[in-house]
């Protein structure tokens, strides 16, 4: 785990040896199980470790700066990781940020499988596991504007991406969307979209991801209004008729 060494070092982000160990284990897992069922394309030892540990971390230091915490946070925040797959960035951020109470969603039983096992063997508290859409846990009680964060990576448009991701966040919490070089389009498609859902956007940061040299962005949209209550819409419609 030397690049996740090195690059945690880069980004100031702190590592005990213990949490190396779970990124480990988390590493043997995902090629494991990734033999029996198709839970991601990456497999490789170097691309593990850098396009998805240390890609999901990259949201990190931005997160920290906007809520004036420290690195890692401190504050046991409510977080919620939407179309989490084999669990990026969900689980990343729950190992260096160990106070989080993170949720992971995401529609499809095999990966919800994987992950509970994933959970369980590195030992990882205050994490549940969720199978479910985003457009139908977006209009339950129990999800709706709980959540102190909201994450995303490789979901969805963002038009469409944000109609999933901010009726779950509470009045004043924030939504991370983890975005590539389709950044600025997609922004610039998705501004009304943002604004009905009760968002505005506050950073739109280029951050570099160590021993990655591709482009890529953090949208950080703040939560100022509650959502209206007829979104999200069902049946596929964010992303079939993504909002304006
Ligand atoms: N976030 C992960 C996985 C990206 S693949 C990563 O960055 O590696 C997209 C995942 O989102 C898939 O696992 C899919 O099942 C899930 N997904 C897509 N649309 C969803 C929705 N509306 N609600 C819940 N999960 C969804």
């Amino acid at each position: 785990m030397e690049l996740l060494r090195q690059g945690c070092e880069q980004m100031g982000i702190p590592l005990s040896d213990e949490q190396v160990a779970q990124f480990r284990r988390y590493y043997e897992l995902l090629v494991d199980w990734n033999r029996r069922m198709n839970l991601t394309a990456i497999t490789e030892y170097r691309a593990v470790q850098t396009k998805h540990f240390l890609d999901s971390l990259a949201g990190l230091p931005v997160i920290a700066q906007e809520l004036g915490e420290p690195l890692p946070p401190q504050r046991p925040l409510q977080a919620i990781d939407v179309g989490t797959g084999a669990g990026f960035p969900g689980i990343p951020l729950k190992i260096v940020w160990p106070s989080l109470r993170l949720t992971l969603l995401d529609g499809t039983a095999k990966k919800v499988r994987f992950l509970e096992t994933l959970v369980q063997e590195l030992g990882l508290r205050r994490v549940r596991v969720v199978q479910g859409r985003a457009e139908e846990v977006g209009r339950t009680e129990a999800f709706r504007g709980q959540f102190d964060l909201v994450v995303a990576r490789a979901v969805a448009r963002l038009n469409t991406l944000a109609e999933y991701l901010l009726p779950l966040a509470r009045t004043g919490g924030y939504v991370v969307a983890y975005k590539g070089p389709g950044a600025a389009q997609e922004f610039m498609e998705a501004r009304g979209a943002i604004e009905k859902l009760g968002g505005e956007t506050v950073r739109f940061a280029p951050v570099t991801v160590p021993f990655l040299d591709e482009e890529r962005r953090i949208l950080l949209i703040h939560k100022v209004r509650r959502t209206p209550r007829q979104y999200p819409r069902q049946q596929g419609l964010p992303r079939k008729r993504p909002l304006s």
